[in-house]
């Protein structure tokens, strides 16, 4: 689609808007009086509703003016800016997405249509009559404010009085009550601060940061766990604001966020703003507003952040850029690493790609020379990268349904007698992963998914990871009728916290798995905690794999290090590779040397080997041979086609007529598998299959599959969903 120029339309005069409702074009209204212009945001009626909408450019549908409906008002708040239109439009080319929803993820701020609000405030005013202890602490917390302007609720939590002292103040004059713009600008971080001291290695790679800001360009940095990283880009973002543009830090955890804005604050003396799923509404519009009006500097959240309407951004950093979290697998279908590529080469923006194990794109394209590439080689200080080790399962003497061989248990109580925390690594959820029947072997699966159930003994149910449906743990086989045969079989951290109490009674024992934690405040306190040292064993998911800083940390246990070494998947070996490394990586980050060791019955896999050498561009290029010999991504590139139906007939009969007429892709020498049932058959109730488009690297995919999945067909009940570069293969 191209992008309509920036036009001023007069009262009366047709346009065409782009509003946030699943249609597959643009609707055209009349100007409204006051006129408008490009990228205004306007509240229109369609039907007999109002929705919200962008205007986008003049009118296409070729209407008399006279039986357009006009544009109900123009909102007051600042205009979609070029930069931001142009992203949408090519956000939505590459994805195969509408660009209705493109615009939705753009406005995912509630409280646009009712424009900025105001709040009271109150002022200090004549003395009071009368001067009591709750009177006086008011007037000091307006000292402490330098006299600013503030709400009931700032005072009556910073003096710790009552709202009936505020207002019985403001009553006698003591107080001057006004009004306030609801959405506060947010303080100024002050770059002028002195951050750490850099060691040379961080010194030199922030000053060649600094040297390629306010240009578009991206870099991989990339160090071991611990080597500063963060510090080096924390310069990047100094860099970025002493220009006077904003700054977008994406992280992969919202458990991460707390700890980075701490470590904002200390830098640059106030915190940023924060967009991720637990930030509240009022908190949500605030940004928004601030972020298209420059009324904040720096900008922490989840891959959405990268759709809001900045003023100016002048440089995206994207924390752990291998983490797998950045791709969006529900709705649009996009990864967010990408995508702030390509954002930040429309804003003339650099981009920093932080890590520890990159992801084989991203380490391609450094080698390359697409992207720039800074290495930190050290660990700071004294930390030393842990001494890793592989314990061969095939000679340790395990009893049945245990998980922890004595190699592993003796270094724990090592541990444990030097007053240092171990975690045991174990990427399960639940309890175990299969309940069998012991008397006819039937396993019990999700009544509505290909999936089997997994025990969750923490809720004391059955779970389906694939659709979220629960069933009671039966007695009784659903199968045979047999009673008491059923039997948990193989580990999860549940299961594995089971083992480590009965073994080690006296320790003090944490589990972090994502559904054990009812909200994102008590994931945040208990890694807290354990950083403090509120635990003697961590068994964790592959939640503790993303960045967290536990000092006391020195030993780290990997129960399965084969789990994922057959996936099957395209990506396995790197995924293996990048979660040990990184969950390795929490050992030892303060002064004590850490020790890594990875329970294996196949010590000599290519990737257990390079993860046990250290050898990471070793195994890269290894990687990176097999990828281009195959011609996969990231040297060819691949395109899934989800179709799903209720019936299974009905599906398979649309991937047929898809897999029938490939002419559109025949054109660019393209390849197409399948239908085959996609990995997971059926998700909740529906019944899923898989085609596969597999095209040499430059050809224009996009435009071939629009033609082709254009020229099917679809039965009112199916369901097709394109998933460009495909990272899991569901
Ligand atoms: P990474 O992002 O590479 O994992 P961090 O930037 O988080 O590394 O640094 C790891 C730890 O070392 C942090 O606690 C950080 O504050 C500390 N650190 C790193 N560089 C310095 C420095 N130059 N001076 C003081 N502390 C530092
Ligand atoms: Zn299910």
């Amino acid at each position: 689609m191209e992008l309509p120029p920036v036009q001023s339309f007069s009262p009366g005069q047709p346009l065409a808007v782009l509003t946030t409702q699943p249609l597959d074009r643009l609707l055209d209204y009349r100007a409204p009086e006051g006129g408008a212009q490009t990228g205004d945001f306007v509240e229109v009626p369609l039907g007999p509703r109002k929705v919200l909408g962008c205007v986008w450019g003049p009118a296409e549908g070729g209407l008399p003016v006279a039986r357009l409906r006009p544009v109900t008002r123009v909102l007051d708040v600042e205009p979609m800016r070029d930069e931001l239109r142009a992203f949408l439009v090519r956000a939505a080319d590459y994805t195969l997405t509408p660009l209705s929803l493109m615009l939705f993820l753009a406005t995912r701020a509630p409280g646009l249509f009712t424009g900025p609000m105001t709040i009271r405030v109150f002022r200090p005013g004549e003395a009071p009559a009368r001067m009591t202890d709750a009177r006086r602490r008011v007037l000091e917390v307006f000292e402490a404010y330098g006299g600013a302007a503030l709400t009931v609720g700032e005072i009556t939590r910073a003096a710790g009085v009552t709202g009936s002292v505020v207002h019985t103040m403001a009553a006698q004059g003591a107080l001057i009550e006004g009004e306030a713009p609801k959405d506060q600008p947010y303080p100024r971080l002050d770059p002028a601060r002195p951050g750490k001291t850099l060691s040379d290695d961080q010194a030199a790679a922030a000053a060649v940061l600094r040297g390629r800001a306010d240009a578009f360009n991206v870099t991989l940095l990339k160090g071991v766990t611990g080597s500063g990283k963060t510090e080096v880009y924390l310069e990047a973002v100094a860099e970025c604001l002493r220009k006077g543009r904003q700054a977008l830090v994406l992280l992969p955890e919202i458990g991460l966020t707390e700890g980075f804005l701490e470590r904002v604050e200390a830098r640059f003396g106030a915190r940023p703003g924060e967009w991720h799923s637990g930030v509240t509404i009022t908190e949500r519009r605030r940004l928004w507003r601030m972020a298209s009006e420059g009324g904040v500097g720096l900008v922490v959240g989840a891959r959405s952040a990268l759709f809001l309407p900045y003023r100016d951004l002048g440089l995206i950093v994207v924390d752990e850029e291998h983490d797998s979290s950045y791709k969006q697998e529900d709705g649009v279908l996009y990864n967010a690493r990408d995508m702030a590529v390509l954002r930040a080469s429309l804003a003339q923006a650099q981009v920093v790609l932080a890590s520890a194990t990159p992801s084989l794109e991203t380490w391609v394209n450094a080698e390359s020379g697409k992207y720039h590439r800074l290495d930190l080689h050290a660990r700071f200080g004294v930390a030393e990268l842990p001494e890793m080790r592989a314990i061969d399962m095939r000679s340790e003497d395990l009893p049945h349904g245990r998980w922890i061989g004595p190699t592993l248990a003796a270094a724990v109580d090592a541990r444990i007698a030097a007053g240092e925390q171990s975690l045991l690594f174990l990427n399960r959820r639940g309890y175990a992963p299969v309940t069998i029947c012991r008397a006819c072997g039937h396993q019990v699966s999700c009544p509505d998914c290909d999936a089997r159930m997994v025990e969750h003994r923490f809720l004391n149910r059955l779970m389906c990871h694939q659709c979220g449906a629960t069933a009671p743990i039966p007695t009784t086989c659903p199968s045979c009728g047999v009673e008491g045969k059923m039997h948990a079989v193989g580990p999860g951290v549940e299961r594995l916290e089971e083992e480590v109490r009965a073994r080690w009674p006296d320790a003090r024992v944490a589990v972090l798995s994502s559904d054990l934690f009812g909200s994102a405040r008590a994931l945040k306190a208990q890694i807290a905690a354990i950083a403090a040292g509120a635990a003697d064993i961590v068994i964790g998911t592959q939640l503790v794999a993303k960045g967290h800083n536990f000092p006391l940390l020195t030993l780290v246990g990997v129960i399965d290090a084969d789990l994922g070494l057959h996936g099957g998947d395209l990506r396995a070996a790197e995924r293996t590779f990048q979660l040990i490394r990184q969950v390795a990586g929490r050992a030892g980050r303060a002064e004590r040397p850490g020790l890594a060791l990875m329970q294996t019955h196949q010590p000599d896999h290519p990737v257990i080997k390079a993860i046990l050498s250290g050898d990471d561009e070793g195994f890269w290029k290894a990687e990176a041979d097999e990828r281009r010999a195959l011609g996969m991504p990231p040297f060819g590139r691949l395109a899934g086609i989800i179709l799903s139906a209720p019936t299974l007939e009905h599906v398979f009969e649309v991937g047929n007529a898809l897999a029938r007429q490939t002419e559109p892709l025949q054109r660019i020498g393209a390849q197409v598998f399948g239908p085959a049932p996609a990995p997971i058959a059926r998700v909740r109730g529906r019944h899923r299959v898989r085609l596969l488009v597999k095209v040499a690297r430059n050809a224009p995919l996009q435009t071939a599959i629009r033609a082709w999945v254009g020229g099917v067909h679809l039965p009112a009940d199916t369901r097709l969903a394109v998933d460009i570069d495909p990272q899991s293969f569901w």
